[in-house]
């Protein structure tokens, strides 16, 4: 099967997504399907069945006058990989069909994900409101680093408290921030009423969609309007690459007002020399914002993934369906049995369907919340320790969305830089472990937490 497509260049303002979405950008093959094979063109690739690694800087531009367009975006084209290289382009591709997304652009990292499209919406003196229950380190970007920039946030404990959300909006509000299901508590955001909220202010809603991968939940399907990822999540899937991934649903209106850097205009778009200068909105449309993250935030700070991690994301995206579905099913396993546990005094699984976000669960995450959990045994904090030190199925690391199960106490860990404030609201305390599920089966991993809690009560 052959999905036709052509290695364009990223700043060619006519270029089209891959043939596998139609124009408003929904995907239009199954989910597998998509993962498998959209934005890539054999043909085009010396007919290389898997996705070749360009490992290459630059790229010849063979004339001066091609030169000339490609440096203009008048063609497309590749030119220098800190821009655009072809293993990513399908990369991007590819994450862009699965998400329902117009664009996509890969990045170094997901922290690279989260601040260049924070920054990217609220550059010059934006103020962002965010849910206090987020990653660690976007939580320290928004309250420590960001300001420094003269970029605010306003956090909110409830991100679905739609009324507490409205009285931060203030005139310099440029996005809403959540996690759709937020780590490490699994607590999932109520993204179309947060969407309709956002649109009633002309205000964007940008979306880490980490934890549940495009799999489980889709944001633009729900209203947001840029879904950022940490790729070395469940998309890689392996633990053996870092990347993130930000998308476009390609349908926000950035002119209306609030945010005069897309109505500017910027040189590295214009053409000087006949006198004809444009902004990012008026080059791009509704594309402004993705064009503007590559043009602008990769060009020139440069977090830009190696064409070797691309390629690990690429072989990891094409099992990312039936890791889920098994990692779902024996992650609900082992909440269910914790849950039951006489040594356990809570279990933090939304996948569960037993908490106050029942409905919402059902509604927006019918094939499950993701594949991590969090539980608090009885007892102090010197459990948790014994707990970690006696499990041997399980990995003592900090990341989720691995083949491997994975173990750690995110106060300690993960979250260390959060504030204790910050950490309560995320429901984070010396006592809570979390847990991401693996590939390993259900049977040992269930055997392993047993065993190992029992070591830990042995006085
Ligand atoms: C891991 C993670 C990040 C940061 O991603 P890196 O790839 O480690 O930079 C951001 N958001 C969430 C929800 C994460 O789990």
């Amino acid at each position: 099967m052959t999905i036709p497509t052509s290695a364009a260049s990223t700043n060619d303002s006519t270029e089209q997504n891959s043939a596998q979405t139609s124009v408003d950008g929904r995907c239009t093959s199954a989910f597998s399907t998509t993962a498998i094979h959209a934005g890539y063109d054999t043909a085009d690739n010396a007919e290389a069945c898997n996705v070749p690694i360009y490992a290459t800087a630059a790229f010849d531009m063979h004339t001066a006058d091609h030169g000339d367009a490609l440096a203009a975006g008048t063609v497309s084209g590749f030119s220098y990989s800190r821009v655009a290289n072809p293993t990513t382009t399908v990369l991007e591709r590819r994450l862009a069909a699965l998400e329902g997304g117009a664009e996509a652009v890969a990045v170094g990292s997901g922290m690279a994900a989260v601040s260049y499209a924070l920054l990217c919406a609220a550059e010059g003196g934006g103020r962002i409101i965010a849910s206090s229950s987020l990653y660690g380190a976007s939580v320290d970007a928004m309250l420590s680093f960001f300001p420094q920039f003269g970029i605010q946030a306003d956090f909110v404990d409830d991100i679905n408290d739609l009324e507490a959300v409205e009285s931060l909006i203030r005139p310099e509000t440029r996005a809403i921030f959540t996690e759709s299901v937020a780590n490490p508590s699994t607590e999932v955001a109520d993204i179309p009423a947060l969407s309709a909220l956002a649109h009633r202010y002309g205000i964007a809603v940008i979306v880490d969609n980490t934890v549940p991968t495009p799999y489980l939940y889709r944001p633009i399907e729900h209203g947001a309007d840029i879904v950022v990822h940490s790729t070395t999540k469940g998309i890689t899937g392996h633990g053996n690459a870092i990347g993130g991934v930000i998308i476009d649903a390609g349908r926000f209106d950035w002119s209306q007002g609030r945010y005069p850097q897309f109505t500017m205009t910027e040189q590295v778009i214009s053409d000087e020399r006949n006198g004809k200068f444009y902004s990012f909105w008026d080059k791009f449309g509704f594309l402004a914002f993705i064009r503007r993250v590559r043009l602008k935030y990769v060009r020139t700070l440069g977090a830009v993934p190696s064409p070797f991690n691309s390629y690990l994301q690429l072989v990891g995206l094409e099992t990312l369906a039936v890791r889920e579905r098994q990692e779902v099913a024996s992650a609900t396993a082992i909440a269910r049995h914790l849950s039951q546990h006489s040594r356990i005094e809570r279990v933090n699984y939304a996948g569960l369907g037993n908490t106050g976000q029942a409905s919402l669960v059902a509604r927006d995450f019918p094939d499950g919340v993701g594949t991590i959990l969090s539980f608090t045994p009885q007892g102090d904090e010197s459990r948790v320790l014994r707990i970690i030190d006696a499990v041997h199925v399980f990995s003592y690391v900090p990341n989720i969305g691995d083949s491997r199960s994975l173990i750690v106490n995110p106060a300690r860990i993960t979250h260390r830089e959060v504030s204790a404030r910050y950490l309560r609201a995320a429901g984070v305390d010396d006592r809570l472990i979390r847990l991401s599920i693996g590939l390993e089966d259900t049977t040992d991993l269930i055997a392993d937490l047993d065993q190992a809690i029992e070591r830990a009560y042995q006085d």
